[in-house]
């Protein structure tokens, strides 16, 4: 067993001092007791202990990307994620050839499970299955109508599906694969539905927004579109925090209206946690510099936001507190998976990451082993 002394834990509704958190390959207790005897002891010396991070947003990491469909893609964005206190995350497709999403899932049936740094909790399926006219950084080339073909062999790994729920053939779709499949998430995104067919999509049962207000139909007033069907239903939805997708203001705005349904994802692509200069996201050229992904056209596409700078931005920026913004990136992404992830309690997995008051990562624990240390 091991156990962490000398650490503020964010433990449900508080911040506790003086105690010490005891795990193995799971939460075992949090106690006042600070002998911590038999135990592999770590010393946080005064700084935060919370549950690791989890992003439901992935493309790459590390100059890796999902679509590159090796093992050595996912282990090099597994061990990358490390050091922004990423410990479990959605690989994330894109809009490409059948073939090369075919590969890129056949890839993680075989290889998720053997990645050593962060776990990969299976696949957020972004696209193809998107409307043309707000493809954002995918390929329009490559979007299709929703068809169980193409993903049918792959349902274990596929957690999360991204697509437009306006298109033809959406509606069928959803309501079998909800029937199918429950485990999977249904999210709006990359979508031009109107403010009355985003709301028929939740009657569906999808339940969350991607990237909020990008890739959209906007908020107005006489036409609230997709962030108007959000914000007056209980449906969860995420951003990308890294003040170039969403102004400072919008993020507050955001939290205001949906509080603890509010995700932080980072959408990261092959860039992450790497040098600015350039890249590829889906088969297109991406050009990074100054903390942003562009097309040649000037498209966003995707970020280069690490997790650890969302949170920052989120406590810097906005008026959330330090528990409600770590819960943005713990409790509410497990609770939207249904995983036993994103909080410290006895029985939960003992994903862990210590951070000081600025957020940079000291160290970063997976299933109770130090993965990564500062
Ligand atoms: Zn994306």
């Amino acid at each position: 067993m091991k156990a962490i002394v000398n650490a503020k834990i964010l433990h449900e509704e508080t911040i506790l001092e003086g105690c010490t958190l005891f795990f193995d390959t799971q939460i075992v207790k949090i106690t006042d007791d600070v002998t911590a005897q038999n135990c592999e002891v770590i010393d946080a010396k005064g700084a935060y202990v919370s549950s690791g991070f989890i992003d439901l947003h992935v493309h790459g990491s590390g100059g890796a990307d999902v679509m590159d469909a090796s093992p050595a893609a996912l282990e090099t964005i597994s061990a990358t994620l490390l050091q922004t206190g990423v410990t479990s995350f959605l690989a994330t497709t894109m809009t490409m050839s059948n073939e090369a999403i075919d590969k890129a899932l056949q890839n993680m049936q075989d290889h998720a499970k053997s990645v050593t740094g962060a776990n990969i909790l299976g696949v957020h399926l972004e696209g193809p299955f998107i409307n043309v006219s707000r493809h954002g950084a995918q390929n329009k080339d490559y979007v299709q109508a929703p068809t169980m073909a193409l993903i049918e062999p792959y349902m274990q790994e596929i957690k999360m599906i991204t697509l437009a729920p306006e298109v033809e053939g959406a509606e069928a779709f959803v309501k079998h694969m909800m029937s199918s499949y429950p485990h999977v998430v249904f999210s709006v995104g990359h979508s031009d539905a109107s403010y009355e067919e985003c709301k028929e999509g939740f009657r569906w049962g999808m339940s969350h927004a991607t990237h909020l207000f990008n890739a959209m139909t906007p908020y107005h007033h006489r036409s609230p579109g997709i962030v108007g069907a959000v914000f007056d239903s209980d449906v969860s939805c995420d951003v990308i925090a890294d003040l170039v997708h969403t102004h400072p203001s919008v993020l507050e705005l955001v939290y205001r209206m949906k509080k603890e349904k509010l995700i932080l994802i980072t959408d990261a692509m092959r860039a992450g946690c790497m040098k600015c200069g350039s890249y590829d996201l889906g088969g297109q050229h991406v050009e990074v510099q100054d903390g942003k992904a562009v097309l040649e056209d000037g498209t966003l596409a995707g970020s280069v936001l690490k997790m650890n700078e969302a949170l920052s931005n989120m406590r810097q920026y906005t008026s959330m507190g330090l528990l409600e913004v770590v819960n943005a990136a713990t409790k509410a992404p497990a609770q939207k998976l249904g995983i036993k992830k994103g909080e410290l309690k006895v029985g939960y997995d003992a994903d862990i990451v210590i951070f000081d008051e600025n957020f940079s990562i000291i160290t970063t624990i997976v299933m109770g082993e130090i993965k990564y240390a500062r």
